[in-house]
């Protein structure tokens, strides 16, 4: 069997979101968290099986902000009032919506290629999942999945990794 990550839907989209960039540098975070793992496994594996879990997911399990298992985390939300101040709130909704939209649940397991299968035809009008964002940086992030999306399938990504000192 194909070794499976436990993942947050939107925490997947942004990794594809992030692949539009020109040129990849994956490196640590200082949170700790296991974005930059994350990514470079799902790049060097498209069979990877993705866990799709609501709550704290792979990339959570080191992070300074993954307390037993709660994200205590708060965002800046003084441009974006109906956003809840804790991250983990604002976390469910975007991965509510994101599952209502892709038809996937708590618990599924799918490859990252059916994954970018569902999103390709799931990357249309991000207003209806960020509507309580910015506009035009919902707009950019729109044509950033887009592009990553594309990159990706068609393996046109170069990156670089910085090691932690
Ligand atoms: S959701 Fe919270 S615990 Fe998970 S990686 Fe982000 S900040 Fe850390």
């Amino acid at each position: 069997m194909n070794k499976s990550i436990k993942i947050k839907p939107h925490h997947f989209i942004d990794i594809i979101t992030s692949f539009s960039a020109d040129k990849l540098l994956l490196k640590p975070h200082y949170y700790k968290h296991e974005v930059h793992s994350v990514s470079k496994a799902i790049l060097e594996n498209r069979d990877l099986v993705l866990q799709i879990d609501l709550g704290a997911d792979n990339i959570c399990k080191p992070c300074l902000h993954n307390i037993e298992g709660i994200c205590d985390d708060t965002l800046d939300i003084s441009n974006r009032p109906k956003v809840p101040s804790l991250k983990r709130e604002w976390n469910l909704i975007l991965d509510k919506r994101w599952c209502k939209r892709l038809k996937i649940e708590q618990g599924d397991r799918i490859s990252v290629l059916d994954f970018c299968e569902r999103l390709i035809n799931g990357s249309n009008n991000l207003l209806e999942i960020y509507k309580e964002n910015n506009k035009e940086n919902t707009f950019q992030r729109e044509i950033n999945l887009k592009k990553g999306l594309q990159n990706y399938i068609t393996s046109s990504i170069v990156y670089a990794e910085e090691i932690e000192n």
